[in-house]
């Protein structure tokens, strides 16, 4: 019974990968697929930059 609140509404869903045409912010690299809703407002980046960024952020 508690499984029809999984995955109904939310479009937050795990390996949901978004599609579509963008830019890393950081490097220029071309991204087509996302695992999130990426918002216009915020810098995009391809897999390599975020984790730079993350280790970035842990290393502090
Ligand atoms: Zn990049």
């Amino acid at each position: 019974m508690a499984f029809k609140q999984f995955g109904s509404k939310r479009d937050f869903a795990p390996r949901e990968m978004v599609k579509g045409d963008w830019k890393c912010s950081e490097c220029g690299t071309p991204i087509t697929e996302l695992p999130f809703q990426p918002a216009p407002d915020r810098p995009i980046y391809c897999r390599e930059c975020w984790q730079k960024k993350r280790r970035e952020r842990f290393s502090r």
